[in-house]
């Protein structure tokens, strides 16, 4: 006889779920006596797990995974974005990822590297080479130098030109001693441009 009224549904008074109501009795006892409703964002939460609950979502303050520090619930969004030492952070010159307590000790050394300067003929500091562009190539544009952001910027702009400008004072120098070899150099940029472009052109 119990069999009709199985797909009929009751309201529990303690979660608020709809409930078989041939089980109404059953899931009530066991509710109210295991299950809590939490002040904070109204979830059902096992009543001896409501601490716990509270601790992950509603505490002011947050455990960072990262560093396991703790946190202010507030200065959270900070912390994650430019104050937790483990945080995953670039280098400004190789561009390789790190977390931010390496950061400081990496760009010593890797802003150290030099890199050659083909107007100057001389080799350039990577941590001088924005000063330098300054300083003898008047690119005064870029006044903030102090501004970490631009040269991050900056040096993100650069990377990508850098690897194509480097060979082609050599390759215009070869182009002059021997023309021939113009036509070779444009169909390989041709061909190339052919492979990014338009894989499927023939
Ligand atoms: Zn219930
Ligand atoms: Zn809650
Ligand atoms: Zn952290
Ligand atoms: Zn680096
Ligand atoms: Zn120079």
């Amino acid at each position: 006889m119990a069999t009709t009224s199985e797909s009929v549904t009751t309201t529990c008074g303690h979660c608020e779920r709809d409930i078989p109501a041939s089980n109404i009795d059953l899931h009530y006892a066991h509710c109210s006596r295991n299950l809590q409703k939490c002040s904070f964002c109204g979830d059902m939460v096992p009543r001896k797990h409501i601490d716990e609950h509270y601790d992950e979502s509603h505490t002011p303050q947050v455990n960072c995974s990262l560093c396991n520090e703790t946190v202010e619930r507030e200065s959270w969004p900070l912390h994650k974005g430019e104050k937790c030492s483990q945080r995953i952070v670039t280098c400004q010159y190789c561009e390789f990822p790190l977390p931010s307590v390496d950061l400081f000790k990496h760009q010593e050394i890797c802003g150290n590297r030099t890199e050659y300067c083909h107007v100057c003929n001389k080799y350039v500091r990577l941590r001088e080479q924005i000063e330098h562009e300054i300083q003898f190539h008047g690119n005064s544009n870029d006044t903030a130098v102090s501004s970490r952001d631009r040269r991050i910027s900056e040096q993100e702009e650069r990377a990508p030109g850098r690897q194509d400008r480097d060979p082609s004072p050599k390759r215009l120098l070869f182009t002059i001693a021997i023309t021939g070899i113009a036509v070779l150099i444009g169909s390989f940029l041709f061909q190339r441009r052919v492979d990014n472009n338009q894989p499927h052109s023939f």
